[in-house]
């Protein structure tokens, strides 16, 4: 057995768990080393049973005098009652529905016990308690870094403790695998592997950063001695993660800067004349951003921009002066939507806006081509494309890959491609851009094309420069005119009712609803069961049926019990693509009042009469995203509104809630989602692909300023990291992981 080694062939990984696992994303030996856990539980305060009193949690060790199950009469529960003793004396404990205890727990077996201690009457009793049987220390082999758990009292043998008598490690929830589990399962790993891991970080930076070395930092966030090793562990691993991605990100920059682009000169002329023909005046930031775009494009140098805007803050504009550019300059352009939907909107609105100018616009998706409005056979279309006859092909996925068949000449290819745009771009483009230049032929072959990135999530300063490096920037902070500040509320269960009816006034006045469902966690969900799926399933998938089915059950609800005499509409990602289609129709030829959809589907949809956008579990969801919900209504001169539905209440999350009603900055909104909120829920993970420990350091910019400035101290000393094959090694691995999602 070594650190590649598959869970199936460890030890008492039994085939369910090993399903349950690699569902959690974990294969090997070194996977379950590096599960960290999100928390510790402290039963590390080992005292006499004398002293026990209410309170806790505190931990026992003695032996078992008497263990029996009793039934309790009045609410038909079996209790398991137990006596501890001690040199001290003795104590009562007590578990609810546990009855299987007695044959794991033995009369006259020595034990270990934390938990809380209950005072009712005049007796005392420890209650529900963590258990371990406890053994000589010399019969137990003991990882070289750890120290003993249990301190001993009085009698009491010494024992290397797991899961008491010290600080409990406690793994993120997941269905099917408990902390204990995890705990039993990890341990004899850690003390089997944990000193031959080799550390991938540069001895230097160990130094330096006063690090622990890898070897004692995994058992420190394993199973710390104290708290403050844990948060020396955890500091050690956040700086790696922000490190890794910090220097897979510089490394492709470099790549890139050695390659050529074709240099598309500014036609001031024709982008004046279509500015001045629109039915607008452009904004400020959308001036400058277009004109940061043209700027970037003029060199030799690929363009490698991001362009932030808020839904409604009018990116499509930006795009369509940069592909006319590039066209007028007798090169292509291509633009990639994340969704049917969106590719034939923007289709629609690309061949409105350029209507008066002659540009041959196509579009691709899974299911049509089209090209100048008519529809065309795939094949006419990838033709017209290769030979350049296609000024700007718009389109889904598609566009890189041909989702029926892997059939080369069916791929897309361009004749003279020279501009890439990706709409709501949520990773790293890196891949996107690849493939989309690799699948050109002829035309320029030594060139790549430039891409200007799109994006309405607002994300705070420290994750843009982690993920992005040395990226270039524009921002669009400043609406169009004339839109109206969104009404926000939040509204409490007793509130519940008067929504309803201010809803229903709404849409008599003519106005319509989106209702967004609440996001569906992937630990409450057991696909198994509802499914009956064999396979071993993807989380995203388990995620977006369960998401479904809170569509299903809110439309039930709306459509039946609340508002039964309106037209309510429902869309989820499981829906066929025409149906999606039809059910948006409907609601963009106001057919329905109300539509009841998923948090994931159809994000720049643009449906101007909507005025409310009602969102339910408004506490699962980021304040980025919420503020991207609230952005898809206001659009138009109707006074809009966003309800913030919640059942629950905490001071955290009215402090979140709170500041969406009070803010309408998007970017504001990013950084103040990041402070207030814990790590792990940050809706980066999801949303980037970044690992838990890196999203929660990313409230610290001096580690992630630190970070990049050693991954540029390595780079400039050892561009190939021909000295540190592991940390290569590593880059590697985070490459495939950023592919797959
Ligand atoms: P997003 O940034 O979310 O992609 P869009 O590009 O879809 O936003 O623009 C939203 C709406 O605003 C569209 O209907 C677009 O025609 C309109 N729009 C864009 N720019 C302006 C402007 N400067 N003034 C008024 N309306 C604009
Ligand atoms: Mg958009």
């Amino acid at each position: 057995m070594d650190l590649t080694t598959p869970i199936e062939e460890i030890p008492r990984i039994g085939p369910q768990y090993q399903k349950r696992l690699k569902r959690m994303g974990i294969k090997t030996v070194r996977d379950l080393l590096f599960h960290f856990p999100h928390r510790y539980e402290d039963f590390s305060n080992i005292i006499p049973t004398s002293q026990a009193d209410a309170g806790g949690p505190f931990c026992f060790q003695g032996k078992i005098l008497e263990i029996r199950n009793l039934r309790t009469f009045r609410r038909k529960m079996i209790i398991t009652q137990a006596t501890l003793g001690d040199e001290s004396g003795k104590i009562k404990i007590i578990w609810f529905n546990q009855p299987y205890l007695i044959n794991t727990l033995k009369k006259g077996e020595f034990v270990c016990l934390a938990g809380k201690v209950t005072k009712k009457n005049s007796s005392k009793y420890l209650s529900n308690p963590a258990y371990e049987k406890i053994y000589p220390i010399s019969n137990i082999q003991r990882g070289p870094n750890e120290s003993l758990g249990g301190r001993g009292v009085g009698w009491s043998p010494i024992s290397n403790l797991t899961h008491t008598g010290r600080l409990i490690p406690v793994y993120p929830e997941t269905e099917g695998v408990s902390s204990k589990w995890l705990r039993f399962i990890i341990k004899p790993l850690l003390t089997k592997f944990g000193d031959k891991i080799p550390d991938s970080l540069p001895e230097k930076i160990i130094k330096e950063n006063n690090f622990l070395p890898v070897q004692k930092a995994l058992w420190q966030i394993h199973f710390p001695d104290s708290l403050r090793k844990a948060g020396e562990a955890k500091r050690r691993f956040s700086f790696e993660e922000i490190f890794t991605i910090s220097l897979f990100v510089l490394r492709e920059r470099m790549k890139l800067m050695k390659e050529k682009a074709m240099a598309v000169p500014i036609n001031l002329e024709s982008i004046k004349k279509f500015t001045e023909g629109l039915p607008f005046n452009l904004t400020n930031d959308q001036r400058k951003s277009a004109w940061q775009a043209l700027k970037d494009m003029e060199k030799t140098q690929p363009m490698n921009r991001l362009l932030e805007g808020d839904v409604g803050s009018g990116k499509t504009m930006v795009a369509m002066i940069t592909a006319l550019n590039a066209v007028k300059a007798g090169e292509q352009a291509a633009f990639m939507a994340p969704t049917e939907i969106l590719a034939k909107q923007h289709f629609k609105t690309f061949s409105q806006f350029l209507k008066k100018i002659k540009i041959n616009i196509g579009l691709i998706t899974g299911k049509r081509s089209y090209f100048k409005n008519k529809k065309i056979s795939r094949k006419e279309l990838l033709e017209k494309t290769k030979n350049g006859e296609t000024d700007i092909l718009i389109g889904t996925q598609a566009l890189i890959q041909n989702p029926k068949t892997s059939r080369k000449d069916l791929g897309v290819k361009f004749k003279n491609l020279a501009l890439v745009v990706i709409d709501e771009q949520h990773r790293f483009g890196v891949e996107q851009r690849a493939r989309l230049c690799h699948s050109r032929s002829g035309g320029y072959p030594k060139t790549i094309p430039h891409l200007l990135s799109m994006t309405a999530t607002p994300i705070p300063r420290t994750l843009a420069l982690t993920i992005y490096g040395d990226l270039d920037i524009s921002l669009i902070q400043e609406l169009p005119k004339g839109r109206k500040k969104i009404i926000t509320k939040v509204i409490p269960p007793q509130k519940r009712k008067e929504a309803y009816d201010f809803i229903r006034d709404q849409i008599k006045e003519g106005r319509q609803v989106f209702v967004i469902c609440p996001r569906i966690e992937p630990s409450t969900v057991n696909p198994e069961k509802e499914f009956n799926q064999t396979e071993p399933l993807k989380g995203e998938w388990q995620l977006s049926w369960a998401e479904v089915k809170a569509v299903k059950k809110e439309f039930e609800k709306l459509s039946k019990e609340i508002f039964p005499d309106l037209k309510v509409g429902q869309l989820h990602g499981k829906m066929k693509t025409e149906e999606k289609e039809e059910v948006m129709k409907k609601f963009q030829e106001d057919k329905i009042d109300i539509l009841v959809s998923t948090s994931v589907v159809e994000v720049g949809i643009d449906i101007p009469n909507a005025s409310i956008m009602m969102i339910e579990g408004a506490e699962r969801f980021g304040l980025a995203q919420l503020h991207q919900f609230r952005g898809r209504v206001g659009r138009s001169v109707f006074q809009s509104y966003c309800l913030l539905f919640t059942e629950m209440y905490s001071k955290t999350i009215n402090a979140r809630l709170r500041a969406l009603v009070s803010c309408e900055n998007g970017f504001e909104l990013a950084e103040k989602d990041l402070a207030i909120r814990g790590p792990g829920d940050f809706e980066g993970k999801r949303q980037w692909g970044i690992p838990d420990l890196a999203m929660a350091s990313l409230k610290d910019i001096s580690l992630v300023e630190k970070t990049r400035e050693e991954a540029k101290e390595i780079l400039a000393e050892d561009p190939q990291l021909k000295k540190y094959p592991l940390l290569k090694e590593k880059l590697e691995e985070f490459r495939k992981r950023i592919h797959l999602e």
